[in-house]
């Protein structure tokens, strides 16, 4: 294994760890993102020695009116409109539509919408879910955390974002509170993914998590089954891996990933 290879297992977390025995253990925080929460173990019933506290005063209407216009909007239920891409809409194009457009219910929320980033030639297509806080902010998808490791994971493949891979997601803004986007958003944001799969013309797709497979497969799907088979999108072949965030609070399935990574890289280059 040369040094890089070794750097990139070890920021993958698939090699041994060795430390020194007294050495104090740097924990890694897990950020909330909304991706495939493990079940929650049971809040532990909280007994109290001391007496109940005395009921919160009641807020004068006026008080209870003025908090609620600094409170954010609820999101307004409107049925989608439906999202029609030019057949020979170019890169261009294709981003000033989606940057417009609002389509769905997720753009009354969004500071800006997230078409995607990457090599515009590449022989991988990632496919995330939708940008969250972070990503909302700076316009580019994957970043902080599961970023990083996604940034790894290309590495592990001999690519990156500049080189090789682009990443893009099934809906184009974020959902708010980084909920998981609904089957409606997903469907209406979808012909923008179709166009850019058409342009892009990637040798694999790699869908990261379950939205992102449940939208380019058109299925329900769950990620153990749809694991180690090979599907289609248009042509492309497709494969389903675990999405980064889930990997950061479930470190033990990077080894699959890993296998994952090998099946994508075999497909994308033939071996
Ligand atoms: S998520 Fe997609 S369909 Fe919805 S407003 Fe954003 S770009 Fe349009």
């Amino acid at each position: 294994m040369t040094p890089w290879q070794e750097i990139v297992v070890g920021q993958l977390g698939l090699g041994p760890v060795w430390r020194l025995r007294d050495a104090p253990r740097r924990d890694v925080a897990q950020p909330h993102d909304g991706f495939e929460e493990a079940p929650a173990a049971p809040e532990p019933q909280r007994v109290s020695s001391s007496p109940p506290a005395p009921p919160e005063p009641k807020m004068p209407r006026k008080a209870v009116m003025a908090q609620r216009a600094i409170e954010p909007a609820p999101e307004q239920r409107v049925p989608a409109a439906p999202v029609v891409v030019a057949s020979d809409s170019d890169w261009d194009a294709l981003e000033h539509q989606i940057r417009n457009c609002t389509a769905c219910v997720l753009h009354q929320r969004r500071k800006q919408a997230v078409p995607g980033i990457g090599d515009r030639h590449p022989r991988w297509l990632l496919v995330g879910e939708g940008p969250g806080a972070e990503e909302d902010r700076r316009g580019e998808p994957f970043v902080g955390p599961a970023g990083r490791l996604l940034d790894a994971m290309l590495a592990a493949a001999g690519l990156s974002r500049q080189s090789g891979a682009f990443i893009a997601n099934s809906v184009k803004c974020r959902p708010p509170g980084n909920r998981t986007p609904e089957t409606d958003e997903i469907a209406t944001c979808f012909p923008y993914l179709r166009r850019q799969v058409e342009l892009l013309a990637p040798r694999v797709i790699v869908a990261l998590g379950r939205p992102a497979a449940q939208s380019l497969l058109d299925r329900q799907v769950r990620i153990a089954d749809a694991r180690g088979q090979t599907f289609s999108f248009e042509g492309v072949p497709v494969i389903v891996t675990y999405h980064p965030a889930y990997l950061l609070r479930n470190p033990h399935d990077k080894g699959k990933a890993w296998e994952d990574l090998c099946r994508a890289r075999q497909l994308s280059d033939g071996t």
